[in-house]
């Protein structure tokens, strides 16, 4: 018995089963449709894509994983070197692990060490956004805003521990004047806030708070697992404005395995870099470094690199723009748009009932949540399957 994902499973729908699956098509018994999810966002080049499938096909002939306590390996090591390159600034120390929860939660457990490793005791709390969505362990949770995750502030009372502002900067530069002295770090989904929403904001929130961040000595983490590798049009939100710690996953294997990278600066790096034991950090997921995923992850990023994705993405934009251009409706709030992401916020989170089925009949796979029907499609897809999405989007309203 199967216990589906963010499902009451006493009156679940039956899920569609997949048989196959090929570029953007998932098929089922009954018919083929698009998928305009992108596998929760990650299946950036498609199903059975030839160079990804052959990476992991090879890896797998050699051994499929290993474990990197006292060991390391070829796929590891050349993914670390490439991330080290492909990665701005001195984003160079990657610390592999399986999922984006896990990563987040380093990267969290990073900064609280930074200061303890110091001797700056008082930095106990972290900074971050109204609707922040960083996973579903339990500081990633705390640290999130999410309101399914509510039943937590009533089994548990106040967080102590999180500061939640909103992307504005009167309210971040107010906080940081009243918490700075405890805060070790602030944490944001940069310009596209995913699962809290689709919600997009300003770059200049993020120039204020790599500013602030920088004025009180506070640590900027960036989760990019969700906006890494080119959704927002940008390949990273971190090569505009840099963060102290940088997290990756979703796509990093092209969707193919579940793995993800917290990757420090040289600044985060030094702040363990010591003679003295006690200052290591201690994590060590067990499939950290897995030889398959490294191998995909490699693959994924040369083909993100050869084939110019970044033009394909702004050719997506430009796409939905104009088709969804004017598009409005008296049950519709918002449509909003940033690189190959589009949603469509509506009033009433009812009125997107029935929905995914509605979709499925005219071949595309949507999972609208909260009050947003949205896409965040491969970026393989051709012109006339983009299109096919977002009218088919536009034809429930109509
Ligand atoms: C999906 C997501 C995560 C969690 O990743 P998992 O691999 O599902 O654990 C964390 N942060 C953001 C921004 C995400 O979108």
């Amino acid at each position: 018995m199967i216990w589906y994902p963010y499902q009451q499973m006493k009156t679940m729908k039956d899920p569609y089963k997949i048989i196959d699956a090929e570029g953007v098509m998932l098929k089922t018994p009954e018919r083929e449709m698009i998928d305009s999810v992108s596998s929760w966002w990650s299946v950036i080049h498609g199903y059975k894509h030839p160079v990804l499938t052959e990476a992991i096909k090879k890896q797998a002939d050699c051994f499929s994983h290993v474990m990197l306590g006292g060991l390391t390996h070829e796929p590891v090591l050349k993914l670390a070197d490439k991330l080290k390159n492909f990665l701005p600034g001195d984003l160079d120390y990657c610390f592999f692990s399986d999922s984006g929860s896990v990563a987040v939660e380093v990267a969290l457990k990073m900064a609280l060490q930074y200061y303890v490793n110091r001797g700056e005791m008082e930095r106990t709390k972290v900074l971050s956004l109204t609707h922040a969505y960083h996973g579903d362990t339990f500081k990633t949770m705390e640290v999130g805003d999410d309101e399914d995750y509510h039943f937590i502030l009533e089994a548990y009372g106040e967080k102590k521990n999180v500061i939640h502002v909103p992307t504005q900067i009167p309210a971040l530069e107010q906080a940081f004047e009243k918490y700075h002295q405890q805060l070790n770090c602030m944490i944001v989904e940069p310009l596209l806030q995913g699962a809290g929403g689709m919600r997009m904001y300003d770059l200049s929130f993020l120039v204020r708070a790599r500013e602030l961040c920088d004025r009180y000595g506070v640590l900027l983490i960036f989760d990019e697992v969700a906006t890494g590798f080119g959704r927002t049009g940008n390949r990273f939100v971190a090569d505009l404005v840099q963060p102290d710690i940088l997290v990756l996953g979703k796509a990093l294997t092209g969707g193919y395995i579940g793995h993800a990278v917290t990757v420090a600066n040289r600044k985060v790096y030094d702040g363990f870099y010591s003679d003295d034991a006690d200052k290591a950090l201690m994590h060590g997921p067990t499939f950290m470094g897995n030889a398959l995923a490294c191998s995909v992850a490699l693959a994924s990023i040369e083909v993100f690199e050869k084939q110019d994705y970044m033009a394909k993405i702004k050719r997506i934009e430009e796409i939905t723009r104009r088709e969804m251009g004017g598009f409005s409706h008296n049950k519709i709030k918002e449509v909003r748009i940033m690189g190959g992401c589009v949603c469509v916020e509506v009033k009433e989170a009812d009125t997107l009932k029935g929905y995914q089925q509605f979709a499925y009949e005219r071949g595309v796979f949507s999972r609208p949540f909260l009050n947003c029907m949205y896409a965040m499609v491969p970026y393989i897809i051709s012109e006339e399957q983009l299109i096919r999405v977002l009218d088919t989007m536009k034809a429930w309203f109509l």
